[in-house]
């Protein structure tokens, strides 16, 4: 029996505003517990909420984004439930009418261009944060949190596999840090993701009965995570058992999912407009205005570098998903106009060099004026591309500029005809069976004699340089 496996994601950004939604609060990261708080935030009775401003611009500029209706007239809604981390009793949201509706983003998974459909966004504020002791029976309420403004995005279940969820929850990061309104670190759960998933038998139009997965803190968990409930679920199925609907904390230690509530305890939430706050109503000069700020987004930036530089796919994908690494590689352009050089670099030795040592761009000790320099080298023949590639990884240890680690190294390209010349005799003096061999025509010998000289100049010999005179040397006798 055949599985087709459906997702739908719903997904958490933290809003980049310097105050929280509903105060005058910091909405700083990191400070001692409690200390960015006010009677509002803290819940205290009798106090009033007051709209910030930005959280709805910040709203509108992610629904524009993503092809999303803009309700015009949107509200808030009260959702209750109770939890240490939420002292009001509720938590202020969006239920029947969200700012953001309808919209789609388009994602690629194997050449293939698929739209996944946004169903809303909405605008709520955070929870606080409960920090569990480590050897005591102690939890700790850190109200800080509490009150930071959040979009809440909720995808329709169009997902039709883990890669295609993780490409669209990159697809949504990129946006949001093209748009500057959320920092998008996961580890700090500025953006963060719940996945719903099912299987149904292929064919079969009904979706099968869904479970959700929560607590996963990077593009590799999600994917991780849900291909693993893609086989639980599956097993399940095979064995003519019944998936329960159930919520699911992913361990990423362990690499599995284990439960955390089902159904039967789910929340019923007793939504109803917040009396508290007024029906939010946007004006199409608003509108207008934030569409005509718009930066460039990262579809538009991808068909751009393909257009005019002549980049593949590929490549143009993987460097503008990531709005640092897309700015990167156009700075260092400003210095190195050779854009396909470039970012085949960028592609196979900086992202290699990245991820090796489990960095981000920002914290790239290499700077983009540093890698044009290091090519511009190459092009002038100063050094060989293999040395290159030497070069570059001290750089990326020391962050020392090219010219420097080239010089220190003694790393220059041998190009003297006159010093190749001399070490080539002695290597045919030292290796008479290997010359006769391949005069006497094994050719492939050829590949030993290069790499014996490069073995004497310690890389540097000019490799078509060298091909040519070692050629010359050998068939002329
Ligand atoms: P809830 O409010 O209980 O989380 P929603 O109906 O709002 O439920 O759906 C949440 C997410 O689950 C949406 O992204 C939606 O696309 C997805 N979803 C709904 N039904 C299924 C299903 N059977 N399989 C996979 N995903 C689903
Ligand atoms: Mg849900
Ligand atoms: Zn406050």
């Amino acid at each position: 029996m055949e599985f087709e496996t459906v997702i739908g994601l719903e997904i958490h950004a933290q809003l980049k505003t310097n105050t929280k939604i509903f105060c005058g609060c910091s909405t700083e990261f990191g400070k001692p517990p409690n200390t960015n708080t006010c009677p509002v935030c803290l819940g205290m009775p009798g106090v009033l909420p007051v709209l910030n401003r930005t959280v709805v611009e910040y709203a509108i500029r992610m629904g524009l984004a993503t092809n999303c209706e803009i309700n015009r007239t949107n509200q808030f809604a009260r959702k209750n439930y109770f939890y240490p981390d939420l002292p009001k009793g509720y938590q202020i949201s969006q239920f029947e009418l969200p700012i953001c509706e309808h919209g789609w983003v388009e994602i690629t998974v194997d050449d293939t261009i698929k739209r996944i459909g946004l169903t809303r966004i909405h605008m709520e504020e955070d929870a606080g944060k409960l920090i569990h002791d480590d050897h005591e029976p102690v939890s700790y309420v850190d109200l800080n949190r509490t009150g930071t403004p959040l979009i809440e995005i909720v995808s329709e279940p169009d997902l039709r596999s883990p890669e295609e969820a993780a490409a669209y929850l990159r697809k949504l990061h990129a946006i949001v840090r093209y748009l500057d309104i959320c920092d998008g670190n996961m580890q700090e759960g500025s953006f963060r993701c719940d996945a719903n998933i099912s299987l149904r038998p292929k064919g079969q139009e009904a979706f099968g009965t869904r479970t959700e997965l929560k607590n996963m803190n990077s593009f590799r968990n999600v994917q991780k995570a849900l291909e693993y409930e893609v086989r639980r679920q599956r097993d399940i199925l095979l064995d003519g058992g019944k998936v329960v609907q159930q919520t699911l904390l992913w361990d990423p230690d362990t690499n599995r999912t284990n439960a955390m509530r089902s159904k039967e305890e789910a929340h019923d939430y007793r939504y109803f407009p917040d009396p508290d706050l007024v029906p939010i109503v946007i004006s199409e000069e608003w509108i207008n205005e934030i569409t005509v700020s718009l930066p460039e987004l990262p579809h538009q930036r991808k068909s751009r570098l393909i257009e005019t530089l002549g980049l593949s796919e590929d490549d143009a994908g993987i460097i503008t998903g990531d709005r640092e690494l897309a700015d990167y590689f156009e700075t260092a352009l400003v210095r190195y106009d050779n854009g396909k050089k470039l970012a085949n670099w960028i592609m196979t030795e900086l992202l290699r060099e990245l991820k090796e040592r489990d960095q981000e761009i920002s914290q790239c000790q290499v700077t983009p004026d540093g890698l044009a320099e290091l090519l511009t080298m190459v092009d002038k023949g100063t050094i060989s591309g293999k040395i290159a590639k030497t070069v570059f990884q001290e750089m990326m240890v020391s962050g020392k500029d090219a010219g420097t680690v080239v010089k220190e190294k003694n790393l220059v390209q041998m190009s003297d005809e006159g010093d190749l010349l001399k070490m080539i005799d002695e290597i045919i003096s030292a290796n008479p069976d290997q010359v006769t061999e391949y005069r006497g025509g094994k050719t492939k010998l050829m590949g030993f004699f290069v790499g014996q000289l490069m073995q004497k100049t310690k890389g540097r010999a000019n490799p078509q340089l060298a091909n040519q005179l070692l050629a010359k040397a050998l068939d002329n006798k």
